[in-house]
Protein backbone atom coordinates (compact mmCIF):
# COMPACT_ATOMS: atom_id res chain seq x y z
CA UNK A 1 0.00 0.00 0.00
CA UNK A 2 1.55 3.36 -1.18
CA UNK A 3 0.82 6.31 1.52
CA UNK A 4 0.79 9.97 1.06
CA UNK A 5 1.24 11.85 3.98
CA UNK A 6 -0.63 15.08 3.31
CA UNK A 7 -1.34 17.15 6.65
CA UNK A 8 -2.98 16.05 9.35
CA UNK A 9 -2.47 12.47 8.33
CA UNK A 10 -4.15 11.67 5.62
CA UNK A 11 -3.59 8.45 4.18
CA UNK A 12 -4.19 7.80 0.28
CA UNK A 13 -4.58 4.29 -0.85
CA UNK A 14 -3.78 4.16 -3.85
CA UNK A 15 -3.41 1.77 -7.21
CA UNK A 16 -5.97 -0.63 -5.31
CA UNK A 17 -8.52 -2.08 -7.29
CA UNK A 18 -12.38 -1.06 -6.33
CA UNK A 19 -13.78 -4.59 -5.00
CA UNK A 20 -17.41 -5.39 -4.38
CA UNK A 21 -17.18 -4.10 -0.95
CA UNK A 22 -19.44 -5.94 2.67
CA UNK A 23 -22.89 -4.70 3.08
CA UNK A 24 -22.50 -2.33 6.25
CA UNK A 25 -24.83 -4.17 8.46
CA UNK A 26 -23.13 -7.05 8.19
CA UNK A 27 -20.08 -6.06 9.38
CA UNK A 28 -22.06 -3.97 12.46
CA UNK A 29 -22.75 -7.71 13.17
CA UNK A 30 -19.49 -9.40 12.47
CA UNK A 31 -17.96 -6.89 14.71
CA UNK A 32 -20.59 -5.89 17.50
CA UNK A 33 -20.42 -2.40 16.06
CA UNK A 34 -23.21 0.05 16.59
CA UNK A 35 -24.20 2.71 14.15
CA UNK A 36 -25.79 6.27 14.25
CA UNK A 37 -26.71 8.05 10.76
CA UNK A 38 -27.18 11.88 10.75
CA UNK A 39 -29.28 11.67 6.77
CA UNK A 40 -28.63 15.77 6.95
CA UNK A 41 -24.98 15.56 6.92
CA UNK A 42 -25.06 12.56 5.31
CA UNK A 43 -22.95 10.76 7.86
CA UNK A 44 -22.61 7.64 9.50
CA UNK A 45 -21.05 6.92 12.84
CA UNK A 46 -20.21 3.27 13.91
CA UNK A 47 -18.85 2.83 17.22
CA UNK A 48 -17.19 -0.27 19.30
CA UNK A 49 -14.55 -1.31 21.80
CA UNK A 50 -11.98 0.74 20.17
CA UNK A 51 -13.39 1.48 17.30
CA UNK A 52 -14.92 5.48 16.02
CA UNK A 53 -15.57 4.95 12.37
CA UNK A 54 -17.58 8.06 9.92
CA UNK A 55 -18.38 7.54 6.79
CA UNK A 56 -19.64 10.44 4.65
CA UNK A 57 -21.74 8.91 2.22
CA UNK A 58 -21.25 7.69 -1.11
CA UNK A 59 -17.21 9.87 -0.11
CA UNK A 60 -14.54 7.99 -0.64
CA UNK A 61 -13.14 9.61 2.77
CA UNK A 62 -13.07 7.67 6.00
CA UNK A 63 -12.26 8.81 9.89
CA UNK A 64 -11.15 6.34 12.00
CA UNK A 65 -9.85 6.59 15.16
CA UNK A 66 -9.32 9.84 14.49
CA UNK A 67 -7.38 9.84 11.29
CA UNK A 68 -8.39 10.62 7.96
CA UNK A 69 -8.31 7.80 4.98
CA UNK A 70 -9.19 8.64 1.53
CA UNK A 71 -9.87 5.06 0.30
CA UNK A 72 -10.95 3.71 -3.37
CA UNK A 73 -14.82 3.67 -2.97
CA UNK A 74 -14.81 3.60 0.70
CA UNK A 75 -18.33 4.05 1.37
CA UNK A 76 -21.14 3.60 -1.30
CA UNK A 77 -25.04 4.01 -1.04
CA UNK A 78 -26.31 0.90 -3.22
CA UNK A 79 -30.51 -0.57 -3.91
CA UNK A 80 -29.32 -3.29 -1.08
CA UNK A 81 -28.01 -0.21 1.34
CA UNK A 82 -24.76 1.09 2.30
CA UNK A 83 -21.87 -1.02 1.26
CA UNK A 84 -18.36 -0.50 2.13
CA UNK A 85 -15.44 -1.42 0.93
CA UNK A 86 -12.67 -4.57 2.16
CA UNK A 87 -10.14 -1.87 3.28
CA UNK A 88 -12.73 -0.43 5.68
CA UNK A 89 -13.29 -3.46 7.09
CA UNK A 90 -9.19 -4.55 7.19
CA UNK A 91 -9.03 -1.32 9.44
CA UNK A 92 -12.12 -2.37 11.93
CA UNK A 93 -10.15 -5.87 11.96
CA UNK A 94 -6.48 -4.91 12.66
CA UNK A 95 -8.17 -3.14 16.21
CA UNK A 96 -9.83 -6.76 16.81
CA UNK A 97 -6.37 -8.41 15.77
CA UNK A 98 -4.24 -6.21 18.21
CA UNK A 99 -6.79 -6.84 21.24
CA UNK A 100 -6.81 -10.72 20.83
CA UNK A 101 -3.32 -10.47 21.47
CA UNK A 102 -2.05 -10.69 25.16
CA UNK A 103 0.61 -8.38 24.53
CA UNK A 104 0.27 -4.59 24.62
CA UNK A 105 0.31 -2.70 21.26
CA UNK A 106 3.25 -0.49 20.73
CA UNK A 107 2.68 3.20 21.24
CA UNK A 108 4.71 5.85 19.61
CA UNK A 109 5.90 8.39 22.35
CA UNK A 110 2.54 10.86 22.88
CA UNK A 111 3.43 14.41 21.63
CA UNK A 112 2.74 17.33 24.18
CA UNK A 113 3.04 20.85 23.20
CA UNK A 114 3.40 22.63 26.60
CA UNK A 115 2.80 26.89 26.36
CA UNK A 116 3.78 28.89 29.05
CA UNK A 117 1.23 32.18 28.22
CA UNK A 118 3.02 35.36 27.68
CA UNK A 119 6.45 35.95 28.20
CA UNK A 120 9.27 39.08 27.78
CA UNK A 121 7.78 42.47 26.99
CA UNK A 122 4.13 40.61 27.71
CA UNK A 123 3.95 40.04 31.12
CA UNK A 124 0.10 39.23 31.19
CA UNK A 125 -1.54 40.26 34.09
CA UNK A 126 0.52 41.51 37.20
CA UNK A 127 -1.49 41.55 40.30
CA UNK A 128 -0.58 41.30 44.29
CA UNK A 129 3.45 40.92 43.53
CA UNK A 130 2.80 38.24 41.15
CA UNK A 131 4.06 38.85 37.24
CA UNK A 132 1.66 36.21 34.99
CA UNK A 133 4.32 35.11 32.65
CA UNK A 134 6.62 34.15 35.46
CA UNK A 135 4.20 31.93 36.94
CA UNK A 136 2.84 30.39 34.07
CA UNK A 137 6.28 29.63 33.00
CA UNK A 138 7.20 28.03 36.42
CA UNK A 139 3.91 25.48 36.74
CA UNK A 140 4.60 24.83 32.87
CA UNK A 141 8.04 23.61 33.85
CA UNK A 142 6.85 21.58 36.26
CA UNK A 143 4.08 20.03 34.27
CA UNK A 144 6.51 18.94 31.89
CA UNK A 145 9.11 17.17 34.10
CA UNK A 146 6.23 15.50 35.72
CA UNK A 147 5.07 14.48 31.71
CA UNK A 148 8.90 13.73 30.37
CA UNK A 149 8.86 11.26 33.60
CA UNK A 150 6.31 9.34 32.01
CA UNK A 151 7.84 8.78 29.05
CA UNK A 152 5.71 12.14 26.82
CA UNK A 153 7.62 13.71 24.81
CA UNK A 154 7.29 17.73 25.76
CA UNK A 155 8.08 20.82 23.46
CA UNK A 156 7.55 23.92 24.93
CA UNK A 157 6.63 27.05 23.28
CA UNK A 158 9.59 29.05 25.62
CA UNK A 159 11.44 28.08 28.21
CA UNK A 160 12.79 31.38 29.37
CA UNK A 161 11.40 34.94 29.79
CA UNK A 162 11.16 36.25 26.13
CA UNK A 163 8.34 37.25 23.88
CA UNK A 164 8.25 34.61 20.62
CA UNK A 165 7.69 38.07 18.04
CA UNK A 166 7.57 41.79 18.79
CA UNK A 167 4.41 41.68 18.06
CA UNK A 168 1.55 40.51 19.56
CA UNK A 169 -0.38 38.72 17.65
CA UNK A 170 2.74 37.19 16.01
CA UNK A 171 3.84 35.99 19.24
CA UNK A 172 0.36 33.84 19.63
CA UNK A 173 0.98 32.89 15.84
CA UNK A 174 4.73 32.03 16.78
CA UNK A 175 2.89 29.49 19.66
CA UNK A 176 0.62 27.80 17.06
CA UNK A 177 3.65 27.51 14.44
CA UNK A 178 5.14 25.58 17.19
CA UNK A 179 2.52 23.19 17.77
CA UNK A 180 1.47 22.48 14.29
CA UNK A 181 5.29 22.06 13.28
CA UNK A 182 5.91 20.07 15.87
CA UNK A 183 3.29 17.96 14.49
CA UNK A 184 1.66 17.49 18.37
CA UNK A 185 -0.61 15.41 19.81
CA UNK A 186 -1.71 17.98 21.96
CA UNK A 187 -1.36 21.28 23.33
CA UNK A 188 -1.66 22.87 26.31
CA UNK A 189 -1.74 26.60 27.39
CA UNK A 190 -1.14 27.40 30.70
CA UNK A 191 -2.27 31.13 32.04
CA UNK A 192 -3.42 32.59 35.18
CA UNK A 193 -6.65 34.45 35.24
CA UNK A 194 -7.11 38.57 36.46
CA UNK A 195 -10.66 40.29 37.17
CA UNK A 196 -11.58 43.97 38.68
CA UNK A 197 -13.33 42.20 40.95
CA UNK A 198 -10.94 40.78 44.21
CA UNK A 199 -13.35 37.98 45.24
CA UNK A 200 -13.48 36.25 41.78
CA UNK A 201 -11.86 33.02 42.27
CA UNK A 202 -12.08 29.25 40.58
CA UNK A 203 -9.84 27.72 37.77
CA UNK A 204 -11.57 27.36 34.01
CA UNK A 205 -10.63 25.49 31.20
CA UNK A 206 -11.12 27.08 27.57
CA UNK A 207 -11.47 24.98 24.25
CA UNK A 208 -11.98 26.56 20.90
CA UNK A 209 -15.37 25.89 19.25
CA UNK A 210 -16.18 26.15 15.64
CA UNK A 211 -18.66 28.59 14.65
CA UNK A 212 -22.12 27.98 13.59
CA UNK A 213 -22.20 29.34 10.26
CA UNK A 214 -19.01 27.66 9.22
CA UNK A 215 -20.17 24.18 10.23
CA UNK A 216 -23.91 24.70 8.25
CA UNK A 217 -21.24 26.15 4.86
CA UNK A 218 -19.82 23.30 4.98
CA UNK A 219 -22.70 20.58 5.70
CA UNK A 220 -24.55 22.59 2.73
CA UNK A 221 -21.81 21.74 0.76
CA UNK A 222 -22.08 18.02 1.71
CA UNK A 223 -25.89 17.90 0.82
CA UNK A 224 -25.22 18.86 -2.23
CA UNK A 225 -22.36 16.92 -3.05
CA UNK A 226 -24.26 14.38 -5.31
CA UNK A 227 -25.86 17.18 -7.54
CA UNK A 228 -22.21 18.79 -8.05
CA UNK A 229 -20.80 15.01 -8.20
CA UNK A 230 -23.50 14.19 -11.05
CA UNK A 231 -23.00 17.41 -12.69
CA UNK A 232 -19.15 17.53 -13.15
CA UNK A 233 -18.78 13.62 -12.92
CA UNK A 234 -16.17 14.36 -15.45
CA UNK A 235 -14.09 17.05 -13.94
CA UNK A 236 -12.42 14.99 -10.99
CA UNK A 237 -11.12 18.33 -9.48
CA UNK A 238 -14.42 19.18 -8.48
CA UNK A 239 -15.03 15.97 -6.03
CA UNK A 240 -11.40 16.85 -4.62
CA UNK A 241 -12.48 19.82 -3.70
CA UNK A 242 -15.66 18.56 -2.44
CA UNK A 243 -13.81 15.98 -0.60
CA UNK A 244 -11.09 18.35 0.79
CA UNK A 245 -14.22 20.48 2.34
CA UNK A 246 -15.66 17.36 3.78
CA UNK A 247 -12.08 15.90 5.43
CA UNK A 248 -11.63 19.60 6.62
CA UNK A 249 -14.85 19.21 8.45
CA UNK A 250 -14.51 15.88 9.65
CA UNK A 251 -11.33 16.88 10.82
CA UNK A 252 -12.08 19.85 12.89
CA UNK A 253 -15.18 17.82 14.47
CA UNK A 254 -12.27 15.12 15.77
CA UNK A 255 -10.36 18.24 17.13
CA UNK A 256 -12.86 19.58 19.04
CA UNK A 257 -14.11 16.53 20.34
CA UNK A 258 -10.73 15.53 21.27
CA UNK A 259 -10.09 19.37 22.99
CA UNK A 260 -13.49 18.47 24.97
CA UNK A 261 -12.38 15.15 26.37
CA UNK A 262 -9.00 17.05 26.92
CA UNK A 263 -10.68 19.75 28.82
CA UNK A 264 -12.79 17.29 30.17
CA UNK A 265 -10.17 15.36 32.03
CA UNK A 266 -7.93 18.10 33.40
CA UNK A 267 -11.53 19.67 34.49
CA UNK A 268 -11.84 16.50 36.62
CA UNK A 269 -8.18 16.94 38.17
CA UNK A 270 -8.75 20.82 39.37
CA UNK A 271 -11.89 19.74 40.71
CA UNK A 272 -10.41 17.99 43.54
CA UNK A 273 -8.19 21.33 44.60
CA UNK A 274 -9.67 22.32 47.98
CA UNK A 275 -8.19 25.38 48.02
CA UNK A 276 -10.02 26.94 44.87
CA UNK A 277 -12.85 25.69 42.78
CA UNK A 278 -13.52 24.76 39.06
CA UNK A 279 -15.68 26.71 37.54
CA UNK A 280 -16.08 25.60 34.07
CA UNK A 281 -15.10 24.93 30.51
CA UNK A 282 -15.76 27.70 28.58
CA UNK A 283 -15.83 27.94 24.66
CA UNK A 284 -13.39 30.93 23.59
CA UNK A 285 -11.71 32.24 19.96
CA UNK A 286 -8.69 32.45 21.84
CA UNK A 287 -6.49 32.14 18.78
CA UNK A 288 -3.64 29.40 19.99
CA UNK A 289 -6.51 26.89 20.68
CA UNK A 290 -7.95 27.95 17.66
CA UNK A 291 -5.47 27.49 15.06
CA UNK A 292 -3.60 24.97 16.39
CA UNK A 293 -4.35 21.44 14.60
CA UNK A 294 -4.04 19.43 17.40
CA UNK A 295 -6.63 19.53 19.93
CA UNK A 296 -5.84 22.14 22.37
CA UNK A 297 -6.81 23.40 25.62
CA UNK A 298 -6.19 26.83 27.50
CA UNK A 299 -5.96 26.35 31.62
CA UNK A 300 -6.77 29.66 33.83
CA UNK A 301 -4.76 28.31 36.97
CA UNK A 302 -6.56 30.45 38.97
CA UNK A 303 -6.96 34.41 39.84
CA UNK A 304 -4.07 36.37 40.90
CA UNK A 305 -6.20 39.63 41.50
CA UNK A 306 -7.54 37.32 44.04
CA UNK A 307 -5.78 38.26 47.11
CA UNK A 308 -6.14 35.18 48.77
CA UNK A 309 -5.30 32.99 45.89
CA UNK A 310 -2.40 35.32 44.89
CA UNK A 311 -1.00 34.08 48.54
CA UNK A 312 -1.11 29.99 47.81
CA UNK A 313 0.20 30.85 44.30
CA UNK A 314 3.49 32.66 45.79
CA UNK A 315 4.16 29.25 47.27
CA UNK A 316 6.47 26.53 45.14
CA UNK A 317 4.07 23.71 46.51
CA UNK A 318 1.17 24.91 45.48
CA UNK A 319 2.74 25.49 42.31
CA UNK A 320 3.64 21.65 41.82
CA UNK A 321 0.55 20.94 43.29
CA UNK A 322 -1.34 22.84 40.86
CA UNK A 323 1.30 21.56 37.81
CA UNK A 324 0.45 17.69 39.12
CA UNK A 325 -3.25 18.30 38.14
CA UNK A 326 -2.35 19.44 35.05
CA UNK A 327 0.10 16.60 34.19
CA UNK A 328 -2.17 13.80 35.58
CA UNK A 329 -5.64 15.22 33.56
CA UNK A 330 -3.18 15.05 30.72
CA UNK A 331 -1.79 11.89 31.30
CA UNK A 332 -5.13 10.43 31.75
CA UNK A 333 -6.23 11.87 28.43
CA UNK A 334 -3.32 10.02 26.64
CA UNK A 335 -4.37 6.94 28.28
CA UNK A 336 -7.71 6.85 27.19
CA UNK A 337 -7.07 8.00 23.65
CA UNK A 338 -4.37 5.06 24.10
CA UNK A 339 -6.86 2.70 24.88
CA UNK A 340 -9.36 3.37 21.53
CA UNK A 341 -6.62 3.43 19.40
CA UNK A 342 -6.21 7.04 18.74
CA UNK A 343 -2.53 7.28 19.11
CA UNK A 344 -1.29 4.30 17.15
CA UNK A 345 1.95 4.96 15.07
CA UNK A 346 0.76 4.81 11.37
CA UNK A 347 -3.13 4.85 9.73
CA UNK A 348 -1.96 1.98 7.95
CA UNK A 349 -3.20 -1.99 8.43
CA UNK A 350 -0.09 -3.21 7.99
CA UNK A 351 1.66 -1.40 10.88
CA UNK A 352 -0.91 -1.75 12.82
CA UNK A 353 -0.78 -5.71 12.25
CA UNK A 354 3.18 -4.93 12.96
CA UNK A 355 2.50 -3.42 16.22
CA UNK A 356 0.71 -6.84 18.02
CA UNK A 357 4.48 -8.44 17.97
CA UNK A 358 6.36 -5.67 20.59
CA UNK A 359 5.57 -5.06 23.98
CA UNK A 360 7.00 -1.74 24.76
CA UNK A 361 5.72 -1.15 28.25
CA UNK A 362 3.03 1.68 27.89
CA UNK A 363 2.40 4.80 30.10
CA UNK A 364 0.09 4.80 33.23
CA UNK A 365 -0.30 7.35 35.53
CA UNK A 366 -0.45 5.71 38.90
CA UNK A 367 -3.22 5.55 40.94
CA UNK A 368 -2.45 8.35 43.67
CA UNK A 369 -0.32 10.23 41.65
CA UNK A 370 -1.66 13.83 42.80
CA UNK A 371 0.22 14.41 45.85
CA UNK A 372 -1.64 16.56 48.35
CA UNK A 373 -1.34 20.07 49.02
CA UNK A 374 -2.43 19.79 52.31
CA UNK A 375 -0.11 16.91 53.23
CA UNK A 376 2.78 18.47 51.86
CA UNK A 377 2.44 22.03 53.88
CA UNK A 378 1.87 19.94 56.97
CA UNK A 379 5.54 17.68 56.11
ZN1 LIG B 1 -2.76 35.02 30.40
Amino acid sequence: MKAVFVGLCLFIAGGILADDGIPLESLLWRYGLEKNEDSRAQKITVVGEGINLTLALNMDIILFNGKAYLLRQAVQETSAGVVVSSEVEQLIASVGKIKVSAKPARRKKSKVVLDAGHGGKFPGAVQNGISEKDLNLAVAKIVRDILVAYGVEVVMTRTGDAELSENWSKDLDARVEISNRANADLFVSIHANSDERKDSSGSEVYIARESEDAGERVAKSIREAPTIVDRYGSLKSEKDLLERKILHRLLLEEKYRRSYVLANSIAEMLKKNPHDEFNKINDCGFRVVKWTRAPAVLVEMGYISNPQTAALFRKQDYQEFIAKLIADGILRYIEKCSVSGDFSDSGQVEEKLKEKSSDEKRVQPKEGQVASYNKEEEN
